[in-house]
């Protein structure tokens, strides 16, 4: 069974589930979603279970804040002429034409959306959402292909790239060495997809954020932070 529980951290309020098991030690983990999760032991005290998690509200407040760079935003589009969309860090003006056959083209600084009936947002958001995910798949394995020789000393197999998008995440590594990306980072300048790639490479060598992961981090991408920051912004 599992309650929802608020701990006042500071001026935060830090909202979590508890589920009671069968175990003599209380366990505290932050998932992706930056959602917080306790185990405590079956007849653990309600004021015992505060205070380790008060006592770990530094941490907790630390990983959610990383996994938030990877919560997407997700801006009210309605497709039509003169909105302006982003790609690669760009903000280009929409043109939306009517035409017989489909196309969307990047040109002279526009974004050129071709459909049968020029009215209908849900096609133009259709097409451009193709438009995107095609130059998303080449854009990130060119990343991929850029960053893996700085994994040379790494033992790593050159992962595949699936593009998928996803709630909650700019990207993720799977146990099969898979990395998943979300198409939504192709809207971000090229060093913050570098930096997202970069990231998930990382985990291939350590599957979590221990310090280790952080070492090799600073190593390959000294200045990841700033475009860790840079995709935030441009996101949200
Ligand atoms: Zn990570």
């Amino acid at each position: 069974m599992e309650e929802q529980k608020v701990v006042q951290y500071g001026t935060t309020v830090i909202p979590f589930s508890l589920r009671r098991s069968d175990r003599s030690t209380l366990a505290i983990t932050v998932q992706p979603d930056a959602t917080v999760h306790v185990t405590a032991p079956l007849h653990a005290e309600w004021h015992k279970i505060e205070s380790r998690v008060l006592k770990r509200g530094r941490w907790i407040r630390k990983q959610q804040q990383f996994f938030e760079t990877f919560l997407p935003a997700t801006p009210v589009r309605t497709y039509v002429s003169g909105e302006t969309h982003l790609y690669l860090g760009k903000q280009y003006r929409l043109k939306i034409l009517a035409g017989s056959s489909p196309s969307v083209k990047l040109k002279s600084g526009r974004l050129m959306v071709t459909a049968p009936d020029n009215a209908n947002t849900d096609h133009v958001k259709q097409l451009l959402g193709a438009w995107y995910k095609q130059h998303a798949e080449k854009r990130f394995e060119k990343a991929l292909r850029h960053a893996m020789p700085l994994f040379r000393k790494y033992p790593i197999n050159l992962p595949e790239i699936t593009v998928k998008r996803m709630q909650k995440r700019w990207g993720s590594c799977q146990p099969d060495g898979r990395i998943i990306l979300n198409p939504e980072i192709i809207k971000a300048p090229s060093r913050c997809i570098d930096y997202v790639v970069i990231h998930e490479l990382c985990h291939l060598v350590h599957h979590n954020h221990g310090s280790e992961f952080y070492r090799l981090h600073d190593k390959v991408m000294p200045d990841w932070r700033r475009w860790k920051e840079k995709l935030e912004k441009v996101m949200s």
